[in-house]
């Protein structure tokens, strides 16, 4: 636990002299280099109230993001392979004492169904969901799952990069993970804040707090060189868990020299069963949340930052603005539910929690291009081997976007000839001619090929 100093954290939340306005416009100026901030810097920014700084914060985070991320949004649908869990989080439906929920393993040809259900709506990453079962869940089930997944490819249309959100492992078995070409592995420590951690868990493998914080030292050093850290947002205060959040960032990157490859930040949501869901014990406002998200962007301007569905549609509008460069369509949360109809997961007890967002992929993706976003469905840094500190090294310099735009270009087209609607094509027609307009020089040429290639109807087109 030596990296997250709780101490310090407090000191930084108690000192008054991060209260100062002047301060707080001052690294605000300083955030706009796209640099990132010290962690007391942070703290000051947390600390915002005024109505006029929060508004300059807010249109900084959003200058960052374009910077480093242009305008691209990047997809994804998480798939929920099991939810047997011998953990018994207070927020989880999940939890091993809820016995009133129904509990679902997929077998491999429900995989496979699930998969081909979500590659038809366009999807080309997918991030793999699991409870936490050494016998049902353990490596072999998700390496089985994994390949499966993988080797499905309806004509041309294919998952093409899996992320993986597991319990903890192993160093032996993060290296069987990396060896089945995992994008990026994907733990939260849910709260940083030891007590409330404790409180939290209160028995089975996730009680050990130092075993999972460490997830990401023993992923990395197996050669997982993608990883991807997040807090629960609605267990400790906000402030502390930002903090606490940015320090593991730092820590990784100052260790490893590759900080986390994207920070994720669920909110707790209503959850069945789970009495700390359905009643927070520090619940985050929509205006607080805004304001971490952009203190994160401006903290640590390489970082993907995801949003999930469990947010409603109008707050990730606001979101989108301030910082988020992933988020997750068209999602379900229980196994085996992709086929269902929504109106019957309501009637059944198998999800892990209530969405906010129940829009399919076709409408997320039309409503971001008539707000201007390009929803990219690229893959192709991690299948050109840029990951870790070469992916890095594009994005602090701000260079990832050169290779970044064509790729979303070429994929976004791919994504609207294949899949989708007339109205979103309508809508994203005259969008995505702009924004190849944009591009200009030698990358222009390059892009005019990629998508007669596309159009042509060639398939997984990048470089
Ligand atoms: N079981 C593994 C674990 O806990 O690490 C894998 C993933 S778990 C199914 C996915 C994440 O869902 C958890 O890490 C937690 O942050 C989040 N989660 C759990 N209950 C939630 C709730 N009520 N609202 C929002 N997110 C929740
Ligand atoms: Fe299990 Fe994960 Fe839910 Fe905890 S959060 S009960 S470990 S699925």
């Amino acid at each position: 636990m030596e990296f997250i100093n709780e101490e310090k954290i407090k000191n930084l939340l108690h000192d008054d002299s991060l209260l100062d306005t002047y301060l707080q416009k001052e690294i605000i100026k300083k955030s706009s280099e796209a640099k990132g901030l010290s962690l007391e810097e942070s703290a000051a920014l947390l600390n915002i109230t005024s109505p006029e700084l929060l508004d300059e914060l807010y249109h900084t985070a959003k200058e960052v993001k374009e910077k480093i991320y242009g305008n691209r949004l990047v997809l994804f649908a998480p798939l929920y392979v099991t939810n047997l869990c011998v953990n018994n989080c207070l927020y989880c439906a999940f939890r091993r004492d809820n016995k009133d929920l129904q509990r679902k393993t997929l077998s491999l040809k429900e995989i496979e169904e699930e998969v081909r259900y979500l590659v038809l709506q366009g999807q080309k990453r997918i991030l793999l969901v699991a409870g936490e079962h050494p016998k049902k869940a353990n490596i072999e089930f998700i390496g089985e799952a994994i390949n499966r997944i993988y080797s499905i490819n309806i004509d041309g249309n294919n998952i093409r990069r899996l992320n993986v959100n597991t319990a903890p492992l192993s160093l032996e078995d993060f290296k069987v993970l990396k060896d089945l070409g995992i994008g990026t592995y994907q733990c939260f420590q849910e709260t940083y804040r030891f007590d409330t951690y404790n409180q939290m868990h209160p028995d089975g493998p996730k009680s050990d707090y130092s075993w999972r914080l460490y997830a990401m030292d023993r992923a990395l050093q197996a050669g997982i060189d993608d990883v991807g850290i997040g807090a629960l947002f609605g267990l400790t205060y906000y402030k502390f868990e930002t903090l606490a959040l940015l320090m593991h960032a730092f820590d990784l990157d100052q260790k490893y020299g590759i900080g986390p490859h994207t920070i994720s930040i669920p909110r707790l949501e209503p959850a069945f069963n789970a009495p700390a869901a359905n009643q927070p014990p520090f619940a985050v406002d929509d205006e607080s949340f805004k304001k971490l998200v952009a203190v994160i962007r401006l903290s640590v301007p390489y970082t993907g930052i995801i949003l999930s569905t469990r947010e409603r549609a109008e707050l990730r509008r606001e979101l989108f603005e301030v910082g988020i460069s992933q988020i997750s369509a068209g999602s379900r949360t229980s196994p085996g539910s992709y086929q269902e109809l929504e109106e019957d997961l309501d009637k059944r007890d198998l999800q892990q929690f209530q969405l906010g967002d129940h829009r399919s992929l076709d409408e997320i993706v039309k409503d971001c291009a008539s707000l201007g976003y390009m929803p990219s469905f690229c893959t192709a840094c991690y299948r050109s081997n840029r990951t870790g500190d070469r992916f890095m090294e594009l994005a602090k310099t701000g260079n990832i976007g050169k290779i970044c735009v064509p790729n979303a270009l070429a994929t976004f087209k791919e994504y609207l000839n294949d899949f989708a609607s007339e109205e979103t094509k309508e809508t994203a027609r005259e969008f995505l001619d702009e924004e190849i307009k944009k591009v200009e020089g030698a990358t222009r040429n390059k892009v005019d090929k990629m998508i007669d290639r596309v159009d042509k109807g060639e398939r997984d087109v990048f470089f």
